[in-house]
């Protein structure tokens, strides 16, 4: 017989607000799934406590740990080494410990990348990308690494656009350039995916309207969003009555679980378990 066990392995995320972060349900759900005895905890940490809270995750020998807002980029001083995508991006949302370091990486542009791989390769298309914050950065990276040819930034703010076309530039070999974003925008003809990677349509605002000539829209455009809640936003009903094939941001979600999951267990979950478990709590 199998002996007694009370303590389980602890991986958690710390944010602030934390308390709606969905992540616990889908994660949680794969442990059953895969039958590890593993918890997954969502803790408020207060951006001058971060240090503390870190220290905390090595005392107790959590084996991972998510980041969220306010701590990708701050939490990166008190790890012991971070992966080379992280370094680009500036910013890490996934910590992994491998014997006593505790390693940091970036899971949000890889997610987003699985999810498009399922309906075409990122390989040489052509891409515009809407937004230039910290989603924006993961799945400008992670695109042009994925071998994209070229990612045209369109953002509202000229000083964040610049500054993520400039990253693009230096650090990978996609062609990139910035276009202002005031008023509707027009896609070119020959555009194959678009990424909304802005928060616009994020709950509580769900009757957003995404600022897009969407006579612009062409059947063969992959469209894609990545607001996790509600998942079914304004730009992706119109997507859909065109004939669109389209990604929501819960698929962005469950991929980038999927990732961290290997990375701190080992075992391959079932993204279909994770992708019910929030469903469910979206009521989808
Ligand atoms: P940031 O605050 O870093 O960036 C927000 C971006 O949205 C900026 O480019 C900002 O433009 C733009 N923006 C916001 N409101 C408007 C508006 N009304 N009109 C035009 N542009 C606007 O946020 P994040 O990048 O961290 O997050 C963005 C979204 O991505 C969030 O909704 C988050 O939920 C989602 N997300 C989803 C994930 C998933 O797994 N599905 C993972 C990570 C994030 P400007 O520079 O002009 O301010």
């Amino acid at each position: 017989t199998k002996p007694l066990n009370f303590k389980q392995e602890l991986t958690c995320v710390f944010g602030q607000p934390v308390a709606e972060n969905p992540t616990q349900c889908m994660i949680e759900a794969a442990y059953q799934a895969c039958g590890l005895e593993w918890r997954y905890l969502t803790i408020e940490v207060a951006p001058e406590n971060l240090e503390q809270a870190v220290e905390g995750l090595r005392a107790m020998g959590f084996r991972g740990a998510n980041l969220t807002i306010p701590h990708k980029v701050e939490v990166i001083q008190y790890l012991d080494g971070i992966s080379d995508a992280a370094a680009m991006m500036g910013a890490v949302n996934c910590i992994v410990r491998q014997g006593d370091h505790l390693l940091g990486d970036n899971t949000d542009g890889k997610g987003f990348v699985q999810s498009l791989k399922e309906v075409t390769d990122p390989q040489g298309k052509k891409i515009v990308m809407f937004g230039a914050g910290g989603a924006a950065r993961a799945i400008g990276v992670e695109t042009a690494l994925a071998g994209a040819a070229e990612i045209t930034i369109v953002n509202r703010s000229a000083e964040r656009g610049a500054a993520l076309v400039k990253l693009l530039n230096e650090k990978t070999e996609v062609r990139t350039r910035f276009e202002l974003w005031d008023g509707d925008f027009t896609l070119a003809d020959d555009v194959d995916v678009v990424i909304n990677a802005t928060s616009i349509g994020l709950y509580p605002d769900v009757d957003a309207v995404f600022p897009l000539d969407f006579s612009s829209l062409k059947p063969n455009m992959i469209i894609s969003d990545v607001i996790p809640n509600p998942p079914e936003t304004h730009l992706l009903r119109e997507a859909a009555k065109i004939g669109c094939p389209t990604l929501d941001g819960l698929g962005m979600l469950v991929n980038q679980g999927v990732i961290g999951f290997q990375l701190w267990t080992g075992v391959d979950p079932d993204p279909k378990v994770m992708r019910a478990a929030l469903e469910e709590v979206f009521g989808v």
